[in-house]
């Protein structure tokens, strides 16, 4: 009998506690080991990730795990993922296209080969955040109706306890134990043309500030388009060493720092969750004196992060030996760290300086996207090309567009300027293959975010982000960096329904103005956002943590406040951008797992509105 015919099912809609569901799960796995070692040829399906898997070097390192330093090579890759994918598809007689198969996992090979083996099942892979509580999960559960849960041992009980919680679709349970260093390799791998349009992917919950997540799908097409992008624009190599130390259930920490360095088979060393005296040791450790003889010591290429983590990075440093701080500075100079990236909230000029000084002259590249959409606008390889302020060029394959936020038009190529001269300011709107295919079970959230166009060449995502565009002299001649970065820059001004603040008439950047403050001496970190005023409709107010020797460094050496902030930006911003209101907080601004700071909550807890 076939061995998907064999395989015990729990069907949609059966009821088994999750005891009974996770024994299924064991003896379905053992059955499942019988079935793949009688199939002499396996195969993966021919697709463009698959099919770069394959062709790597298999001796290549694509996983390393930082602390135990316990690595995988290409080839382990592929055959542990023929071997989960065979156990995976063995789960379901009816198949899993298009399924949704969730994930706990952390971050370590077992993660990528769990990733890669649900889209070989061409099923929808959802990862799930083990640092979630058991409510948030089951709302993703319910939501996403996925069909299987995958737990590494390490989170077993935690999804034991949510198949408790009681999920509307009982899933599939499936135990995957930690896989061992190097004990498979692919023997005859085959690629397997698809009989039917791939309906597999990627699903990530978006963080949802006022309404409850949303599930956001990203068909494999999209996923591909979006790796193929930064692989061009970014240049990954097979000699690349990527630093990996972001959660796994965001855009960043899965297509930058996953699946585009696989596509491209580069090194993947996880480093999570973050610590900044780990890191440092870590980037240090091929540079010092005398490096260290076993653990993770070649030296990092590629770092990806968020700029929260570069904040915290320069803060520890001077607190590391003399020794460390030598060799950490080598290892992220630029003739040892190829690239270093930042983005998901807008980098700080300060910061940015910071660390080219701390590097001898590295210059962080800003880049801009979201989940919907994977990474859509960027800066350039070259130096030139890495604009303070700016997120640069809309990356390759993704077509971009402002519409004026006043008047609705299309801002087009030399109309950045209205009458007076003044920018103006536009909504990013994107389209193309790397822009996602639905909210999940959400048509009127998916139509509301897209709007049509004349010209017959599909819609437009409407990112609710905003920028204004500029040409910047000496960069985007498109010459080292690529032809696509290339023309006026794209400078984001936030997002339109909490960062452009409309006060008496004028429209605010919540960002420039925290721009501006971050640049004050005092100023450990800000958040701009828009008070409601009777007399300007909106009033501005910053919300900020001093640096702690910057205390008492006000007027007469008294605690630094609004007056001495109002008198240190007089000249550079205009009146109605100045807060009218500052409240300094203790400690740190509160921020997601990604560095982002959640406004709406922050105004209710700092002004109770
Ligand atoms: P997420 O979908 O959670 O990755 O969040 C995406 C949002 O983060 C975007 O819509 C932007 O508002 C913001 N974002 C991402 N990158 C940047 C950047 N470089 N500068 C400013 N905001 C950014």
């Amino acid at each position: 009998m076939p061995a998907r015919a064999v395989m015990p099912l729990l069907s949609r809609g059966t009821v088994a506690s999750s005891r009974q569901t996770l024994l299924a799960s064991r003896s379905c796995k053992d059955r499942t080991r019988s079935w793949v070692t009688r199939r002499s040829l396996s195969s993966l399906p021919n697709l463009p990730l698959f099919r770069a898997l394959q062709n790597h070097d298999q001796s290549n390192l694509a996983v390393v795990h930082s602390s135990s330093a316990r690595s995988f090579t290409y080839g382990n890759l592929v055959a542990d993922v023929l071997q989960a994918k065979e156990r995976l598809v063995g789960t379901d007689q009816h198949g899993l296209s298009g399924e949704r198969v969730a994930f706990l996992a952390e971050n370590s090979y077992d993660y990528v080969v769990t990733l890669l083996s649900i889209l070989a099942s061409d099923a929808i892979a959802l990862p799930l955040s083990p640092a979630f509580p058991i409510g948030e999960l089951k709302y993703i559960m319910d939501n996403s109706q996925a069909k299987v849960l995958v737990a590494t041992e390490k989170y077993a009980g935690k999804a034991q306890d949510l198949l408790k919680a009681g999920l509307e679709r009982e899933p599939v349970f499936d135990v995957k134990e930690k896989i061992k260093v190097g004990a498979s390799n692919s023997g005859s791998v085959s690629l397997e043309d698809l009989t039917k349009t791939s309906r597999g992917g990627m699903m990530l919950y978006t963080s949802g500030t006022t309404n409850r997540p949303k599930g956001v799908l990203i068909p494999q097409s999209a996923l591909t388009a979006q790796a193929a992008s930064l692989l061009e624009a970014w240049r990954y190599t097979p000699e690349d060493r990527l630093l990996h130390l972001l959660p796994l259930h965001h855009i960043h920490g899965t297509v930058n720092a996953i699946v585009t360095p696989i596509l491209a088979g580069s090194s993947i060393e996880f480093m999570f969750p973050f610590n900044t005296d780990a890191v440092w040791k870590r980037l240090a450790a091929p540079f010092l004196p005398s490096p260290p003889t076993a653990g993770a010591n070649s030296k990092i290429t590629f770092l990806t992060a968020v700029p929260t983590i570069y904040n915290r990075l320069l803060s520890s440093f001077p607190t590391l030996p003399s020794e460390t701080q030598e060799a950490a500075r080598k290892g992220i100079s630029p003739e040892n760290m190829r690239l270093n990236i930042s983005g998901s909230a807008a980098l700080p000029t300060p910061i940015k300086q910071a660390w080219k000084d701390l590097s001898n002259g590295n210059v962080l590249l800003e880049r801009y996207g979201m989940t919907e959409v994977g990474m859509a606008i960027s800066c350039g390889l070259d130096f030139a090309d890495r604009v303070d302020g700016s997120v640069g060029w809309p990356l390759p394959s993704v077509e971009a567009r402002l519409v004026d936020t006043e008047t609705n038009e299309v801002i087009q190529p030399g109309e950045e300027r209205d009458a007076n001269g003044r920018e103006r300011e536009g909504e990013i709107q994107l389209r193309g293959p790397t822009i996602f295919q639905e909210y999940w079970a959400n048509a009127k959230a998916t139509n509301e975010s897209f709007g049509a166009d004349k010209d017959g060449k599909g819609d437009w995502f409407k990112t609710g982000d905003v920028a204004t565009r500029r040409v910047v002299p000496d960069a985007g001649k498109g010459t080292t960096s690529g032809e696509w970065a290339q023309g006026p820059m794209y400078f984001i001004q936030g997002r339109l329904s909490v960062d452009i603040i409309k006060t008496g008439g004028e429209k605010v950047s919540a960002l420039e103005v925290e721009r501006e403050l971050l640049s004050l001496p005092q100023i450990a970190e800000a958040a701009v956002v828009g008070l409601p005023s009777e007399q300007w409709g909106q009033k501005v107010a910053a919300i900020v943590v001093l640096k702690p020797d910057m205390v008492n460094t006000g007027r007469n050496g008294k605690a630094w406040g609004p007056l001495d902030m109002r008198r240190a930006l007089k000249d550079r911003l205009a009146s109605y951008k100045m807060p009218q209101e500052m409240k300094v907080l203790d400690g740190v601004i509160p921020r997601n797992a990604m560095g982002k700071v959640n406004k709406k909550t922050l105004v209710k807890e700092v002004f109770g509105i």
